[in-house]
């Protein structure tokens, strides 16, 4: 399984994890929509924070079930444990070391109706 370093903007959130990546998601829910996101699924019990655990903030809405981190210094959203499968988090694609964002097939998903 390859293994990805992962980071937020200003370097204070550190995490890695280990999984093929064969997509990216995009979701047109309110908060993905603003934030921007396209992310990669992860198991939650494969990403570990690295570093700057202390500075990762969270924001709940909605039912309050999904996790959204970010990072309280630079406020980059980092991922989130998922609302549906609190045993899966999506990570912001952007955030991953070297990964090839646009060599990678991305997958719309209807979160906004879910
Ligand atoms: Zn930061």
């Amino acid at each position: 399984m390859p293994g990805y370093s992962a980071s937020c903007h200003c370097g204070a959130v550190r995490f890695a994890f280990d999984v093929r990546i064969d997509e990216l998601v995009r979701c047109n829910c309110s908060l993905c929509t603003k934030r921007n996101a396209v992310m990669v699924s992860v198991p939650r019990d494969s990403l570990r924070i690295v570093a700057g655990e202390e500075a990762l903030k969270s924001y709940r809405w909605n039912t309050g079930h999904a996790l959204h981190y970010f990072c309280g210094t630079c406020g980059v959203y980092t991922f989130h444990q998922r609302r549906i499968d609190p045993a899966m988090c999506s990570v912001n694609a952007f955030c991953i070391d070297g990964l090839d964002v646009d060599a990678i097939p991305l997958r719309e998903v209807d979160g906004r109706s879910r």
